[in-house]
């Protein structure tokens, strides 16, 4: 059997308010091995960058972890450092990694290359001021693969990308972290079904996991279905808030085929396939 890159149990991670308190992840957890991808996938709000947060060590100890963890961070702009060239910027992590000065450039440039930046020369002699949003996203995730990654957590690394460059950065994000276990963690069903498994998240609660296959083919939870509805391809349903009270299921108050025993405990169910949280 092989030993995971990372086993994650968050138990509950609760923030502090002035006069009460709310738990914003609830007890989620999974285990990645080499090699493996796997998307975390919700709505705003749905745990998945408390989840990355807490794996890099910025929130409670519940997590066994190896070294060499990566973080692709939402906004890379805010990342980059501000009075250096890009191209200095990925030369100082080549550096630890032992490559050679006059290597260091032409590996910089395959780092663009494959991070959507081409030619990679336009990028080279660049301030960060001098990029857009989208061009600065892959700056960070260029200099990102200038490591031995053995985990690789990616908190919406398409943010910002035009649709073809964010289909080619997810081809070749293995290509860029040939080591890594992957943990992409975003909103969209594209991205994350490039993953080999999906975990989908609704109000820091676990719904639905499962190979991203037959999840996003076949999926048996209500709102794993409200999110593949909310595709434009799939008219972009809204989900409205269709009742009050409360209930252990994180999505009761929008879902449509909510009952009286949905108020109780809710089950966890299985079909061999795919794991959900539901009374149906
Ligand atoms: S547990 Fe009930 S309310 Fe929640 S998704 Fe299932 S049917 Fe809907």
């Amino acid at each position: 059997m092989n030993v995971p890159i990372l086993s994650y149990s968050s138990g509950q991670i609760i923030a502090q308010r002035r006069k009460s308190t709310k738990a914003l992840v609830n007890d989620i957890s999974f285990s990645l091995e080499e090699g493996e991808s796997l998307a975390l996938i919700g709505e705003t709000g749905s745990g998945k960058t408390m989840t990355a947060l807490s794996i890099m060590g910025l929130l409670p100890q519940n997590v066994v972890q190896k070294n060499g963890i990566v973080y692709i961070p939402q906004n890379g702009m805010d990342y980059l450092n501000p009075s250096r060239k890009v191209k200095d910027q990925l030369s100082d992590n080549l550096e630890k990694l032992g490559i050679s000065g006059k290597n260091r450039e032409t590996a910089a440039a395959e780092k663009l290359c494959l991070s959507g930046l081409n030619p990679p020369e336009n990028f080279m002699d660049k301030y960060p001021f001098q990029l857009s949003g989208g061009e600065a996203q892959r700056v960070t995730i260029a200099i990102s693969a200038c490591s031995n990654a053995k985990l690789l957590i990616a908190d919406e690394p398409t943010n910002g990308l035009d649709p073809e460059t964010k289909n080619r950065f997810l081809q070749h994000i293995h290509l860029l972290f040939p080591k890594a276990a992957r943990m992409l963690i975003t909103h969209d069903i594209t991205a994350a079904e490039m993953c080999s498994r999906v975990l989908v998240l609704c109000g820091g609660k676990f719904i639905e996991s499962g190979s991203s296959a037959i999840v996003f083919d076949r999926p048996k939870h209500p709102y794993t279905k409200a999110l593949k509805g909310a595709l434009v391809e799939n008219g972009m349903h809204q989900t409205p808030v269709l009742r009050e009270g409360s209930s252990d299921c994180p999505f009761y108050n929008r879902c449509q085929y909510a009952e009286q025993k949905c108020r109780a405990e809710i089950p966890l169910k299985t079909d061999g396939n795919s794991q959900w949280r539901c009374v149906l």
